[in-house]
């Protein structure tokens, strides 16, 4: 089973209300190959939120105590960022996730690269907390682009 974020599979749950749907995604799911997650969501949020960005580190930074997740409007939310990398780690184990597909440049969901922690645009490399908690716990976490290079590679 493979396991998704939410928003790659077409729910409308980032923190500004819209989706990022990848249609080879939401097929996986439609073919019950794929289950969605969404950590934010598990952690205690709604949509529409305030963006938020783990500032002075990345995903492992945060996990391991080092860094923080604030949102725009300078509230620490690395509690509820936290509480839903371990709700979607505890998914992933129960359904024995082969690969999980998540959402790039997110702060929990992003696998190559975050924004810098500056709310301007710029990012950089480093991955987002569930995707540093799922790697630390021995899953393959790749992102929406990695996974569409795979399917064409893959391809008879
Ligand atoms: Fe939820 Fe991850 Fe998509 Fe953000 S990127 S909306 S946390 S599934």
């Amino acid at each position: 089973m493979i396991l998704v974020s939410s928003c790659l599979a077409g729910q409308a749950c980032r923190y500004n209300g819209s989706s990022a749907l990848v249609k080879e995604v939401e097929a996986l799911i439609e073919n019950k190959e794929a289950m969605m997650v969404c950590p934010e969501l598990l952690g205690g949020f709604h949509t529409p939120r305030e963006p938020a960005e783990i500032i002075k580190g990345t995903g492992m930074d945060v996990i391991n105590g080092s860094a923080r997740v604030v949102e725009l409007s300078g509230k620490d939310v690395t509690d509820l960022y936290i509480d839903g990398a371990y709700k979607a780690l505890s998914i992933a184990k129960e359904i024995k996730a082969t690969v999980i597909v998540l959402k790039e440049n997110s702060p929990s969901c992003g696998s190559e690269h975050i924004y810098n922690g500056a709310f301007s645009g710029a990012r950089i490399a480093g991955e987002g907390v569930t995707t540093a908690l799922l790697r630390k716990h021995g899953f393959v976490v790749m992102s929406e682009a990695q996974f569409e290079t795979k399917l064409y590679w893959d391809q008879p």
